[in-house]
Order: structure tokens, then C-alpha cells, then sequence
């Protein structure tokens, strides 16, 4: 809807308190799918080819991550794989970089929502990004969901929203299994929503107080009536970014 002014979870509020060490915990407990299935195809190949950086590297930057620890991230991981330094401090430094608007055109990318997700850019062989509620097979998302320890009568319902089209009520269900409350009380529409909610609920409302008392933050101000996700009408600026999101996108197509 176009009226939607909730918060915009595409601002970095945590900018710089949150550690490297934090991320495979993190990850388990409050990623949703899509962005545990990235975390776990990275550290399992030490790669991820570009549309699963782009989702999952712009989702870390929504949680917290500096550039310095992205690149710091990216590159640890890289070069256990068959990327040597050299080739990540010329090539992929670079896209990170990009991201961070500190290349190019500057312009500093917002993460996915959901919607982006679900409606571009579906994932080929080879690729983890994407939705798995929307683009995983129901044989290998039954899987998945076992693996995160989700009961059967939960997979079950979780299933049947999937057949339904239902995507993001799917991912709304699996928040409520993984963590216990029987309703969260929010319509889910963005993945950076769904980790600072974990969060809260996780630290009994820490991270909640932590962010109103830096209400001082100018970034967060003047966000304040940007909160449009790509379900609103997009302002010219959202525009520009995406046309250069694209550009960005065709010049780094490989892998
Ligand atoms: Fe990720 Fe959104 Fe899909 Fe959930 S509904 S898995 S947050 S894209």
C-alpha cells in the first residue's frame, strides 16, 4: 500500500555495534531464511556469486556492518576459497565499496526488501539469493525448515502459505516458530525488519532503548519521511538509485 509509514528498515541505525565474531550466532538466531541460506552458502563454498553478495552484503551493511568490516568480512572469507588477495582487493573490494557509496556514482545503497526479493531477479543454479519461501522447490524449503528445527504440524502450515502465494506470511510464521510467541505483531516486509525484531524480542527491548536515545543521529531524521519501501511509489532519488543499482549490477555480472 501506498500509505504505509512504518519504519524504514532500510536505514542503518546499528552502524559500527555489531562484531564480526557476532555473525554466525547472529545468523541462527536472527536472520530470516533467506539470509541464513546466504551466510550458510558463504562460509560452506567461501563464494558467493554476485546476486547473493549484492542481497546479502547490502542486508549486513542494514544490520550494522561498517565498509571496513565488510571488507574485512568478505575478504576473510574469499580467500580460504580459490580468491587470492590480489584478486579481491581488485575486483570485489571494489563492489563493496560501491555499496557503501564510496565508488561510482556515490550513491549509498539501501538493502532489499522483501518485495525486490520475491519479484526480481529470481536465483539460477548456482545462486542462494532470493526467497526461499518464493524460489526454493517445496521438497528442499521442507528441508531447510527441518533443519532449523521447525515442528512438523509448523512445516505443515508454513507449506500451505507457500502454496498460497502467501511468501512474506510464510517467513511471518517461521519468525514465530523460531521464537516462540504465537503472533509477532508486525507485517513483515523487509529482512532487516525481521533481524531487528528478533533482536528485540531476543534482548528484551535493549536494542529498542539503544536506538531512541541516538535519536541525536542526522541520518535518522532526516530519513524519517523517506520510510517508502519498494511496495510505495519510489521518489525520483529511489529512481536514479535503482537505474544506477542496475548499471552496477550489468557491469558486475560475473562471477
Ligand atoms: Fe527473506 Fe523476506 Fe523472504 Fe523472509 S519473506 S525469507 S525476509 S525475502
Amino acid at each position: 500500500s501506498h500509505s504505509y509509514v512504518g519504519p524504514d528498515y532500510s536505514v542503518q541505525k546499528n552502524t559500527g555495534k555489531i562484531s564480526l565474531e557476532q555473525i554466525d550466532a547472529l545468523s541462527v538466531k536472527s536472520f530470516p531464511l533467506c539470509m541464513r541460506q546466504l551466510h550458510k552458502a558463504l562460509r560452506d563454498s567461501h563464494h558467493l556469486r554476485h546476486g547473493g553478495r549484492m542481497q546479502y552484503g547490502l542486508f549486513l551493511k542494514g544490520i550494522g556492518l561498517t565498509l571496513e568490516q565488510a571488507l574485512e568480512f568478505w575478504k576473510k572469507e574469499f580467500i580460504r576459497g580459490k580468491v587470492d588477495a590480489d584478486k579481491f582487493d581488485k575486483g570485489y573490494a571494489y563492489s563493496i565499496r560501491h555499496n557503501y557509496g564510496k565508488e561510482g556514482k556515490r550513491v549509498d545503497y539501501t538493502p532489499y526488501s522483501c518485495m525486490k526479493i520475491i519479484m526480481s531477479n529470481p536465483p539460477s543454479q548456482g545462486d542462494y539469493h532470493g526467497c526461499p519461501f518464493r524460489h526454493s522447490d517445496p521438497e528442499l524449503l521442507k528441508q531447510k525448515l527441518q533443519s532449523s528445527k521447525i515442528p512438523p504440524s509448523g512445516i505443515t502450515q508454513i507449506l500451505e502459505l507457500v502454496k498460497g502465494m502467501h511468501y512474506q506470511l510464510a517467513c511471518q510464521k517461521h519468525f514465530e516458530l523460531t521464537h516462540d510467541v504465537d503472533d509477532i505483531g508486525f507485517s513483515l516486509n523487509h529482512p532487516n525488519q525481521y533481524f531487528t525484531e528478533s533482536q528485540k524480542l531476543l534482548n528484551g527491548g535493549r536494542e529498542l532503548k539503544k536506538e531512541l536515545s541516538n535519536s541525536s543521529n542526522s541520518q535518522q531524521r532526516s530519513n524519517s519521511q523517506e520510510s517508502m519501501n519498494s511496495n510505495s511509489a519510489p521518489s525520483s532519488s529511489n529512481t536514479t538509485a535503482d537505474a544506477e543499482l542496475e548499471e552496477l549490477e550489468a557491469y558486475f555480472t560475473e562471477d
